[in-house]
């Protein structure tokens, strides 16, 4: 077999393997929680970021048809309205609320009214996220942006809901939808600087301050012109960098987090989708927005959550 042969050879196995998970997810999703695994009632509160469409109103319905009180939050308020009273024609418990994560005010004001008419958060799925490159192109020109929502957007939604998260014995949960273009050790997609990747693997260099320096470095170069030559990933660059930044965000409040008392406990963890057709993707993914919020379901339900900062896809841990 030659060398070009044996990568279809691969190419094939890949397809297959995929295939197999999609069938044995499919089987599985099918499988109803028992009694006693459903530790959830209609007084758990949900909140899911960008839940307008794509992934985020997939993650929203699939929660409240398991039985959880919903909130859908969106940018723009017309078009989140519009998601929620879809979902709610169908009979399911969902609420709405205006939320932009790269906006202070918005935020604020979106905990402040979670807070009165909830008392608390016990589910926090991290969905919203931009991406400006569609298929092969790699232009940064909305590389500010990508950052700012993706990462920075994110940790401050995260932070902003942790106050509000309700202590109970299963434990609060925090979900954040990554990629896997974001891995620290991918094969094809990492950034060059092996000093750099090991600090970041490495959960004793590994800090917040860590992870803003790295995206305050790529985004000085993006300005400066020089970002080419910085040994960043090269697919992707800067949505790669901003999902990467999550995942290692993921690590470091993981840490945080498990000082808390058992009481209080709040497991934070991350998964790619794989490639979905949605808006982001052209609609030119491989797996359908359904089958793509499954592992945030799996993992937002786990009966005995004790699993905090790992990154996983098709409900199985990845490597980040
Ligand atoms: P969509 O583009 O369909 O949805 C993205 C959602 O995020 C929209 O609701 C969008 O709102 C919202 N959003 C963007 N910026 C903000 C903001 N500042 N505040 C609040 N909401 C915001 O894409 P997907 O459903 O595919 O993406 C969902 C998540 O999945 C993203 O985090 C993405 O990175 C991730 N993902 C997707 C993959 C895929 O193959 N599709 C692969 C890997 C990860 P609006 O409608 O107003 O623009």
């Amino acid at each position: 077999m030659d060398q070009t042969e044996k990568q279809l050879d691969k190419k094939e196995r890949t397809k297959d393997r995929r295939e197999k998970r999609r069938q044995e997810i499919s089987l599985l999703r099918s499988i109803p929680y028992s009694g006693n695994q459903r530790w959830w009632s209609a007084e758990t509160i949900a909140v899911v970021t960008g839940a307008n469409r794509g992934i985020g109103f997939q993650i929203t319905q699939q929660l409240a048809t398991h039985g959880i009180t919903v909130i859908l939050t969106s940018r723009e308020v017309a078009v989140g309205e519009e998601s929620a009273k879809v979902l709610k024609e169908g009979g399911l418990d969902v609420g709405f609320h205006q939320l932009d994560i790269v906006d202070d005010v918005s935020i604020d004001s979106f905990c402040a009214w979670v807070k009165e008419n909830y008392g608390g958060i016990d589910i926090l799925i991290n969905n919203a996220g931009v991406n400006h490159n569609v298929g092969s192109d790699n232009s940064v020109e909305a590389a500010e942006t990508v950052i700012n929502t993706n990462y920075y957007g994110t940790k401050k939604m995260i932070k902003a809901a942790i106050p509000l998260m309700r202590p109970s014995a299963q434990g609060a949960r925090i979900v954040t939808v990554s990629s896997r273009l974001g891995r620290l050790n991918g094969k094809r997609n990492r950034i060059s600087d092996d000093d750099l990747r090991q600090k970041l693997e490495d959960t004793d260099s590994l800090s917040e301050e860590l992870i803003d320096a790295t995206m305050t470095k790529f985004l000085e170069q993006v300005k400066d012109g020089t970002w080419t030559s910085g040994g960043w990933p090269q697919t992707n660059t800067d949505y790669s960098l901003s999902k990467l930044a999550v995942n290692a965000f993921t690590r470091v409040m993981a840490k945080k987090l498990s000082s808390r008392s058992e009481a209080e406990k709040i497991y934070i963890n991350c998964y790619c989708p794989g490639m979905v057709k949605t808006a982001m993707m052209g609609w030119a993914g491989q797996v359908t927005p359904e089958e793509g919020a499954d592992t945030a379901i799996w993992l937002s339900l786990l009966p005995d959550q004790v699993i905090s900062g790992k990154f996983f896809a098709e409900r199985r841990e990845i490597h980040f």
